[in-house]
């Protein structure tokens, strides 16, 4: 989608305005920001304001096509419209098929046995990976893109890169890309995302303009829900806001993946019982957890390729989302710290009678506390604790601090 139907981000966009139509834009970008506020999104429309095809260099609809618009037969942008999202450039570049604006992920390596030989093969699965703690850009994939980058004859006025979860880079590959950033090739762009800029090497930082970009707050979520879903239920809505945290792309997808909604109610159902809980039943929690988390994996990445995934690497996947999971249940807690205070709004709110009754279990103190432990968990996570265990001594810990 072009700037003009962009959510939020104005500030960012300015920038890029002002850039396009001066024709000055940089050769690297970073766009900082946590997961799915948008960062891609953004980087995809910068390509299409800078190749639109009815908008001449220097974009943003500061001198549009006009001349030759009679003869054609299409309407004339109007000034400052921006890219058009409708010509042939703009739709490949949104269907991610234009040869010359590019998407590059990290992607994970999963070890596969062939059934006839019984020998054990590399198999890279891409883009499911890209928010794996192990998924990595390997020094080959750069090596392809660069290559492609120093080649001549390009369609595109300008050609896009983007190099998304950059920090995943590993050091060769980093290095190799400092190189082109150091000498780049003639009109291109390369835009590289992370929510860590402090991982990427201080060079790759030092050649890039940094954006930020920032989540959205729950009203605004809530707002832009209503005007996009209008026929949804009001308390979908709610939940989602609860959920996206802000980002608008995450949003979007549980809009339309109402699978999640369904499990992150039989997750909070799962907190919810634990105030009844006994602390020898630690065992089977946590396997429901894990069996959840499964699930989620699931419906987060419908298709054959998620399935073989779990399949192959069960554990890195489920460590994976169980960062996503227990933000959930300590967004649970954080609700039961506050339950109970006049006028407070939780983040839960469609479970607000319960969770006012589990914050007996749990006050503030032993809520805080629970935040605290899963904060560790995710911890525990990233050092490649045994998994079971970790999920077991997490509800010990919660079942110990209850009232
Ligand atoms: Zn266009």
């Amino acid at each position: 989608m072009p700037f003009s139907s962009l959510l939020g981000h104005e500030a960012a966009t300015a920038v890029l305005r002002q850039a396009l139509a001066n024709d000055r834009l940089a050769t690297g970008y970073l766009f900082v920001g946590p997961p799915h506020v948008g960062k891609t999104t953004l980087a995809l429309a910068l390509a299409q304001e800078a190749n639109c095809e009815r908008l001449t260099v220097g974009g943003t609809g500061v001198s549009p096509v006009s001349a030759d618009a009679g003869d054609t037969g299409e309407t004339p942008v109007p000034l400052k419209a921006g890219a058009c999202g409708e010509c042939s450039s703009c739709r490949r570049i949104a269907a991610g098929s234009h040869p010359d604006v590019r998407v590059l992920r990290p992607s994970l390596q999963v070890k596969v046995k062939t059934s006839d030989t019984d020998a054990e093969e590399i198999e890279e699965a891409a883009t499911l990976a890209a928010d794996m703690e192990d998924a990595l850009i390997r020094t080959e994939a750069i090596g392809e893109l660069l290559a492609s980058a120093s080649l001549a004859g390009v369609e595109a006025r300008r050609r896009v890169y983007i190099i998304e979860n950059a920090e995943a880079m590993n050091p060769p590959a980093a290095n190799r890309l400092l190189k082109t950033l150091e000498e780049p090739p003639a009109d291109t762009t390369f835009v590289l995302t992370t929510a860590r800029p402090g991982l990427l090497l201080p060079t790759i930082l030092s050649r890039c303009q940094m954006l930020s970009l920032h989540p959205l707050g729950p009203d605004e979520i809530a707002q832009r829900l209503a005007e996009f879903y209008p026929l949804a239920p009001a308390e979908q809505r709610q939940v989602v806001a609860g959920l996206s945290a802000g980002a608008w792309g995450r949003a979007r997808r549980l809009m339309e993946e109402p699978a999640i909604i369904a499990l992150r109610t039989e997750l909070l159902d799962l907190v919810l019982s634990l105030p009844r809980a006994e602390v020898w039943e630690s065992l089977r929690l946590a396997e429901r957890l894990a069996d959840l988390t499964e699930r989620w994996w699931l419906a987060d990445e419908p298709g054959e390729l998620g399935a073989r995934m779990l399949k192959q690497a069960r554990d890195r996947v489920l460590r994976s989302k169980l960062r996503e999971v227990a933000e959930v249940i300590e967004s649970a807690f954080r609700d039961m710290m506050v339950a109970t205070a006049e006028g407070s709004r939780l983040i839960n709110a469609d479970r607000t009678e319960q969770l006012r009754a589990a914050a007996r279990a749990y006050p503030p103190a032993a809520a805080v506390e629970a935040c605290r432990q899963l904060d560790l968990l995710r911890t525990d996570l990233r050092q490649n604790a045994n998994l079971r265990l970790a999920l077991e001594a997490l509800f010990i810990r919660l079942l110990n601090l209850r009232r």
